[in-house]
This record gives structure tokens, sequence and C-alpha cells, in this order.
């Protein structure tokens, strides 16, 4: 059996997987965002009430809303904020008694997808969250591809490519930068846009409602906005000439989203001779927890589980 959990910023769940690929069981509980001790023990507490329901132990894979930093050892870049510079992973092996795999969301969403989602079978699967931020990770032969420093996929935080004049420098980003692709195709950075132009607050989908019904400002804002997703992911598709790119995150599910980007795309990749395949995820929110249980193969499980 596989346990995945996904630590999100204000629910924790867990996913047991049997051998056969079926899920036994799913639960949720509060992430208690306000102490690491607590995060453990919650995590622990879930861990163990699910094994005692099955009645077996399993391989343990984490989702965490950051990275372990490849030279410190530590959480690093987690917006819940109480695991930066925390070893979590190796507390986590100390309370579970047992050896146990943690990776960054997006790139446990990337996993999920390409292990047997909307990019099973594809051999280079490229994932995009867009919602809130914007990051992605790479999947090579069902393989997460994590890179040295822990980093691929992470086009974020490139700048946004051919800026036109009016796009240049672009907002500040937190990471310390300008004219970030997050500044300009998350979900705030949309809601931006449209309140910029019109004064007007609303959210990314009451936008593209509006565009859909004819609304000028609207319309204009979800232009650009496409145009701005099919400039940063045609150079994603020059360095990494992906099988699949699979999208994720609120934005993802804006209807027809995947079929946009796949056909504007084509015009900033470097003479592609087909289009690549965008398509839209299949286990949405899902997707974290499935891709936690995935960071354990069936024939890597460790064969050393508490007894
Ligand atoms: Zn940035």
């Amino acid at each position: 059996m596989r346990l995945g959990i996904d630590l999100g910023g204000t629910k924790t769940e867990i996913l047991a997987v049997g051998d056969d690929g079926l899920e036994w069981l799913r639960q949720r509980a509060p992430t208690p965002v306000h102490s690491y001790d607590e995060i453990l023990a919650a995590i622990a507490a879930l861990v163990q009430a699910a094994e005692e329901q099955i009645g077996t132990h399993g391989s343990v894979g984490v989702a965490i809303p950051g990275t372990i930093s490849a030279r410190t050892g530590f959480v690093k870049n987690a917006n819940s904020t109480v695991l930066n510079g925390r070893p979590l992973d190796r507390d986590l092996e100390t309370a579970l008694k047992r050896p146990i795999r943690m990776a960054n969301d997006a790139n446990c969403f990337t996993l999920s997808e390409a292990t047997d989602g909307a990019a099973a079978g594809r051999n280079v699967v490229f994932g995009v969250i867009a919602g809130t931020g914007v990051g992605g990770g790479v999947c090579v032969g069902g393989r997460l591809q994590e890179g040295p420093h822990r980093i691929a996929g992470e086009w974020g935080h490139n700048p946004l490519p051919a800026p036109r004049a009016n796009e240049f420098p672009g907002p500040p980003c937190y990471c310390g930068r300008s004219g970030c692709i997050e500044t300009w195709i998350s979900g705030p950075a949309l809601a931006r846009d449209f309140g910029q132009r019109t004064g007007r607050s609303l959210s990314a989908a009451e936008i593209h409602r509006l565009a859909i019904a004819g609304d000028s400002a609207a319309m204009e804002v979800m232009e650009d906005f496409l145009d701005r997703l099919a400039r940063a992911i045609g150079s994603v598709i020059n360095i990494l000439d992906p099988d699949a790119v699979v999208l994720g995150g609120g934005l993802s599910n804006l209807p027809g989203l995947a079929d946009e980007v796949a056909r504007r795309a084509e015009a900033y990749t470097f003479m592609p001779e087909t289009p690549t395949l965008v398509v839209k995820n299949a286990f949405g929110d899902s997707s974290g927890v499935r891709g936690a249980a995935w960071l354990w193969r069936p024939e890597d499980v460790p064969s050393a589980l508490p007894r």
C-alpha cells in the first residue's frame, strides 16, 4: 500500500492506494497553520488512523507547498511559513519510523497527471500550475526531474517573453524581480489587469464570463492574458519540447483554455511541424495527494516498513 499526503495551507489530505492502483481511503484534516510541531503530529495522526483502518503499513510520500533545499536540507519557499527552515522530511521519518519521500506540490501534480492522468503514456510532460501563483514541474518516463537545485519547471519566475512596450519592466514580484511570468498570468494578475483598465474588481472566472458575453474591456484583458500565457508556454516548449503540457491550478478551469493555449503557443515556438499537445488536468485538486502517493512506485516501496 502507498500513502500520499498533500500538506496544504488550510487542509491536509491523505490518500491510500492499493498495489492494484485502486483508492482505498481518503481523509482530510485542518492544517494547524501556526505550529510546526502540531503539523508533524497531525500528519502522524492521519497516517496512523489510515493504517489502523486498513490494517497494514504503507510507504509515505508528501506534497508540500515549497521544497526541501538541496543545500541545507531544510524547507524553503513554503507559504505555510512555519515549515520554512525546518527539516520536515527527516522529522517525519523519525515520527513515522520509515523512509519518506517529499516533493513540491506542483511536481506532485505533474507526476500524478503523467502517471495515470491527462498525460498518461506521454514521455516528456510539463505540468503547469496557474492559480494564485504560477509553478510547474517536469516528468520524463514517469519520473520527476527535480534538478540539483530542485527548481526544474519553475517557469513562473522567468521574465515574460517578448514583452511589449507597455509590459516592461512589468509589475514587481515577491521574488525581488519585476515582470516575472507569475506577475502576468496568475489569477490575481488577471484581476489586477482588469481592475486597472476598468476600476472594477472581479475574479478571473467572472472576467472570462464577461468576455464570452461580449464585454469589450473583458475581451481585451482575456486576449492579452491568453497571448501572454501562449508566449510563456511557447518558450518552455522551445527548451523542453514536451510530449504534453498539462494545465492545472484554478485558471485551468476556464472553459476552452487548453485548446486556446495550444493554438496560440504554436506561433511562439520554433517552427514546429505539429502543435504541442496541451490538455487540461484529469484529477483537479486531487493531483497533489495522488502525486504524493506516486513518489513511491510499486517496485520501489521500501520493504522495511514498521510492523
Ligand atoms: Zn518572481
